[in-house]
């Protein structure tokens, strides 16, 4: 009717697949806007989560809201992060199989919410016994300890994660959560010496500041106000309003109980925190022989000596590699700590549903090597996507014998070899250059990659024009075309941070503390090797290609959060941003393989052994081919042509709303 609205033109639709088939991007568009102008955050692409941040609390996170989702089919309640994680609780249920949930998204989209939310769901929702409330409550629990470490202040996000996070959840075969383990990807070690206009430091620091007993604080030797330590007033905004660092203090202080750490391990710790900001704080000197001195040496009798002949500008480069090595080993401990709490010692069988919260794709105006690293890590879960969706989809089309539609899609591997290929790909060149003897630099790495990589699709270098004679004046950059759009790198610090060095005479001090902490971070046996530790984009890629590991064999699903605007604000629907975010979540291409495929496959007999009952002629038993007893049965009861494809071993079914009304029709 002219003049009202339907629902659907005011709501949008609740799955993508339902848009009129070949969707614009436009179309796409304009459905999440209608969605969110109604604070309707999340829609689905078939089982694909949609999420665009709020950045307004809507009430839809309660426990009633929680148990409406319990046990109900994915489709038929209204989208939410509470209907993914209870399909994903329900199928590792009843297939005994593990499971993994990917979020992903720029940094502010969302992610860790959703993580959070997830866990919250799981702890109230799955059942419990007393014993295993404490497993319960420090899974919880380790979230604030590991955001008050890992998680800081940045222009795009307040409580912006500065590390990639895996967390299994374990549960026994009654569903009860009853363990977990977490991994940690590339703390940004770089923010504990230095912070951008309008960042802070980790939050931690504030927090002990803010939060600290007196007694506590003294003694450390440290003062209240965060502006009277470098590393912590750099930003210009150590008080910031938004974050209540006392309140969390006390949160986080609650955590450590509960998770289980001793007097002295928090003694440790916080001795760490503080030596951190004392050495920040220590300024050098230039003497006579042009080496540095320490002028206060109040800094000085809280932490290690340190005495050594450098120039004070290697003397200060010393001390932040110093605390950085510091701090990111430190977080490694905690992390490895908060694992033992989280070890369930009994040896049954276990299923786990793991949640990765992990660094979205970033393209900034000057990228670095962190900005490399974590395009790197979003195109190999880029590749496991094709793997486990596209490729996989396609091939088992092709098997069974089922006329599909090809989809094109674009497959990154080629990139990914790029980055990561031995002895050809990017990091290995990088790796060749920091130990090569002679002079090295960022340059001539360049210079290499130029040589090595020469001619291809994906990569170029890029020389900006500079004054005659300096021919090498802007030959700092190269380009990945990436696919989720181009980046260029600046080659400066690449070797240096690659490398991520600590004086030897450091090192020594550091293993010799009486710190037990950074005597565990810090082995002597590290000092007595030979053999070089690996690199920082090594370790990296290493890491990621566990990563990978352990997802390959797990049933996946994907929540990709949206930004809806820059300025962390409600209601704001910023129509080019999201553009851009939908561009590289690969959303479009997700909305072309789901609405060609088919939402359900279940084997002849299986299918035929669960609903026979609906058909004369199949039940009590069939006797021919279970293929024909399947397309009897379907026919039966008024599959059209269009809902589903019959193909060697199985049958497909397009839509999930034809499967629903055959359960329901079988349930009664
Ligand atoms: P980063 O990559 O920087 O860690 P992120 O994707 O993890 O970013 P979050 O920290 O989850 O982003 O979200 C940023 C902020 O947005 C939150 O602190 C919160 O204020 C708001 N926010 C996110 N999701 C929701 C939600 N579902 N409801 C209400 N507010 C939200
Ligand atoms: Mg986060």
């Amino acid at each position: 009717m002219e003049g009202t609205l339907t629902a659907r033109d005011k709501v949008g639709v609740q799955d993508f697949v339902l848009l009129d088939a070949h969707t614009s991007e436009a179309a796409f568009v304009d459905n999440l806007r209608k969605r969110f102008k109604e604070n309707l955050i999340y829609t689905y692409i078939g089982t694909l989560l949609v999420s665009v941040n709020p950045y307004q609390e809507l009430g839809i996170y309660t426990v009633s809201q929680m148990e409406l989702y319990q046990g109900v089919n994915f489709f038929e309640l209204p989208p939410h992060v509470y209907a993914l994680a209870d399909n994903a609780y329900r199928m590792m249920c009843s297939e005994l199989n593990n499971h993994f949930i990917l979020i992903s998204g720029e940094s502010g989209a969302g992610k860790t919410e959703a993580s959070k939310k997830i866990l919250q769901y799981y702890a109230v929702t799955c059942p419990m016994t007393e014993s295993l409330q404490v497993a319960r409550d420090r899974l919880l629990l380790s979230n604030p300890v590991l955001e008050a470490f890992g998680n800081a202040k940045t222009l795009r996000n307040d409580n912006s994660s500065r590390f990639g996070k895996y967390m299994d959840i374990q549960f026994d075969l009654q569903g009860i959560p009853v363990g977990g383990h977490i991994i940690s990807y590339l703390i940004e070690k770089s923010r504990v010496v230095y912070q951008n206009q309008g960042e802070r430091n980790f939050h931690i620091f504030y927090q002990l500041l803010a939060g600290g007993e007196a007694d506590h604080l003294a003694s450390l030797g440290l003062e209240r106000d965060p502006q009277l330590y470098k590393y912590l007033s750099q930003g210009h905004c150590a008080k910031e309003s938004s974050l209540n660092d006392k309140n969390e203090w006390k949160t986080v202080s609650n955590a450590f109980s509960v998770i289980d750490f001793t007097e002295a391990d928090l003694e440790n710790l916080f001795g760490i925190i503080a030596s951190v900001l004392h050495l920040g704080n220590i300024c050098f000197q230039e003497d006579d022989q042009g080496c540095a001195t320490v002028p206060d040496t109040h800094e000085i009798k809280w932490i290690a000596k340190v005495i050594c002949p450098l120039t004070p500008d290697l003397s200060a480069y010393a001390r932040d590699a110093m605390a950085k090595a510091v701090y990111g080993r430190t977080f490694t401990w905690l992390v490895n700590k908060i694992n033992c709490s989280l070890v369930n010692k009994d040896d049954t069988k276990k299923t786990v549903i793991g949640l990765l919260d992990i660094y979205g794709f970033e393209v900034f105006d000057k990228n670095g090597f962190e900005q490399f690293c974590i395009n790197y890590c979003n195109e190999k879960l880029q590749q496991l996507l094709i793997e486990r969706t596209l490729k996989a989809e396609q091939a088992e089309y092709e098997m069974e014998g089922i006329e599909w539609e090809p989809i094109q899609y674009f497959n990154n591997k080629i990139i990914c070899d790029l980055v990561e290929e031995r002895h050809k790909g990017i990091i290995s060149i990088l790796d060749e250059e920091c130990i090569r003897p002679g002079p090295a630099t960022d340059v001539s790495f360049l210079e290499k990659l130029e040589d090595r990589v020469g001619r291809h699709a994906h990569f170029q270098t890029r020389k900006l024009a500079g004054p005659k004679g300096q021919k090498r004046i802007g030959w700092s950059e190269f380009q990945l075309l990436h696919y989720a759009g181009e980046v260029t790198y600046c080659t400066k610090g690449f070797l240096e941070k690659n490398n991520d060095l600590l004086y030897r005479h450091l090192k020594e001090v550091l293993c010799r503390s009486d710190n037990s902490i950074l005597r565990e971070c810090f082995l002597v046996a590290e000092l007595e090797s030979r053999r070089r530790p690996p690199t920082v984009g090594t370790q990296f890629k290493n890491s990621l290609s566990s990563l990978l590991e352990i997802l390959i064999s797990k049933e996946p699903s994907y929540i990709r959060c949206i930004k809806p605007n820059a300025t962390k604000e409600p209601s704001k629907f910023d129509d080019f941003l999201i553009r851009h975010q939908i561009k590289y979540l690969g959303l479009m291409e997700h909305l072309r393989v789901r609405r060609a495929g088919f939402a359900y496959r279940r084997k002849y007999e299986h299918f035929l052994q669960r609903y026979k009952s609906l058909c004369p002629d199949t039940w009590p038993h069939w006797h021919g081919p279970p293929g024909e007893g399947v397309e009897r049965l379907v026919t039966y009861i008024g599959y059209g042509p269009e809902e589903y494809k019959l193909g060697k071993t199985k049958i497909f079914i397009r839509f999930p709303r034809t499967l629903f009304a055959t359960e329901d029709a079988f349930e009664f």
